[in-house]
């Protein structure tokens, strides 16, 4: 089941990944992917994939976003969309599963788009279950 979608424009968090995907620095794989997030102060906060020579080095579109984000103020994630191509979804990684739980709760809606569009909706406990987040750490 995804999760809640009601009144997010993800047409608007498609146009942000899609334009950012243009950017991605993605000499090594030739894979660009483009993330947008919508934070909880209603902006749209786009990342996109950089690679580096030293590969371990580069990062994630995801995280990319979430920089952003935190950079720009908003403190929580509403939804975020991730932007592949390719015939397979195009999903965060395990570590980038992690880094989105820290700031969004499990119901968050995470989109998977290709170059068509919105393919599949997950929600973050779907792609996270039984997730260790910032709560585990509260007394
Ligand atoms: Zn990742």
């Amino acid at each position: 089941m995804a999760g809640s979608t009601e009144a997010i424009d993800f047409e608007a968090l498609f146009a942000a990944a899609a334009r950012v995907q243009t950017f991605a620095y993605a000499p090594y794989s030739r894979f660009r992917v483009g993330a947008a997030i919508l934070g909880d102060d209603g902006v749209v906060y786009p990342g996109c994939n950089v690679e580096n020579a030293a590969y371990p080095s580069g990062s994630c579109a995801e995280q990319g976003a979430i920089s952003a984000m935190i950079a720009g103020g908003g403190r929580r994630i509403r939804a975020i969309l991730v932007l592949g191509d390719g015939d397979e979804l195009v999903t965060p990684c395990g570590a980038c599963r992690q880094r989105i739980r820290e700031f969004a709760a499990p119901e968050t809606p995470v989109a998977i788009a290709g170059p068509g569009g919105i393919r599949q909706m997950f929600s973050l406990a779907e792609l996270l279950p039984a997730s260790f987040g910032p709560d585990n750490l509260r007394r």
